[in-house]
């Protein structure tokens, strides 16, 4: 029995390596797994699911044929995609997963977060997460004409790509004492979660026990993805063009 974990994926029409990569992978190793769990930030933005574009329908439908083949996908919202809602459900076979989610396998509970919310250091960040979540300012926000919200959605990247150039790397970084209060609230020793695009396995103790924080990677460069089979995981590197 394989579970896989993913995040980060920020597929973009401007960006066709990574997605044509993902397709791959959805056609190929996933197929071979029991569920796959998608934890954030696998479109680089969503602004409806009334976006009928070709290229989010390609996505869509190579999502539709890996549930169809049996494989159940979860999809977590992430900081760029938390507009994806019962539409994109309907097209996909997905299922859209709440942040955060703890899930059992093989008798171990594993707590799944996208990541942003313990970056807590980062004020500014959390203040307009806080905006961008509420139901309110996104009906108001769906309301508007496809090309309003595809606009506002490109000013949005630009100044996030401001905001991360002028803030220091570690402002950006989980916060330690938020990683141990959401591991203690959920009486979890493994936490997993994506977004920093810091991938790495960090072992460490929590009230006198061994824990981990595995982190997933982005799919920039190559892809990223932990595999949990029978109680024992690897994360490993998808390398890009080669063998999936
Ligand atoms: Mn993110």
């Amino acid at each position: 029995m394989t579970t896989l974990f993913i995040s980060d994926l920020h597929l973009d029409a401007e960006a066709p390596d990574a997605a044509e990569q993902f397709v791959g992978f959805l056609a190929g190793p996933a197929r071979a797994a029991e569920a796959l769990y998608v934890l954030g930030d696998l479109f680089e933005t969503w602004v409806g699911d009334d976006d009928d574009d070709p290229w989010r329908a390609q996505i869509c439908g190579a999502l539709r044929a890996l549930s169809d083949a049996g494989v159940a996908c979860q999809v977590m919202h992430g900081n760029r995609d938390f507009l994806l809602q019962r539409g994109f459900e309907t097209r996909t076979g997905c299922r859209l997963l709440a942040d955060p989610t703890v899930i059992e396998l093989d008798g171990e509970r594993l707590l799944l977060t996208h990541g942003d919310a313990l970056c807590t250091d980062d004020a500014a960040y959390q203040q307009l997460r806080g905006v961008v979540r509420r139901r309110t300012w996104q009906r108001r926000f769906l309301d508007l004409p496809l090309a309003t919200r595809h606009a506002l959605a490109g000013a949005a990247r630009a100044g996030s790509r401001r905001h991360t150039t002028r803030v220091a790397p570690t402002i950006m970084d989980v916060n330690p004492q938020a990683v141990v209060r959401a591991m203690r609230a959920t009486g979890v020793r493994t936490l997993i979660h994506g977004h920093t695009h810091r991938p790495g396995v960090h072992e460490f103790e929590l009230d006198g026990a061994g824990a981990r924080r595995i982190v997933l990677g982005a799919w920039y460069e190559q892809g990223s993805c932990l595999e949990w089979r029978d109680g024992g995981y690897a994360l490993k590197e998808l390398a890009r063009g080669g063998p999936e």
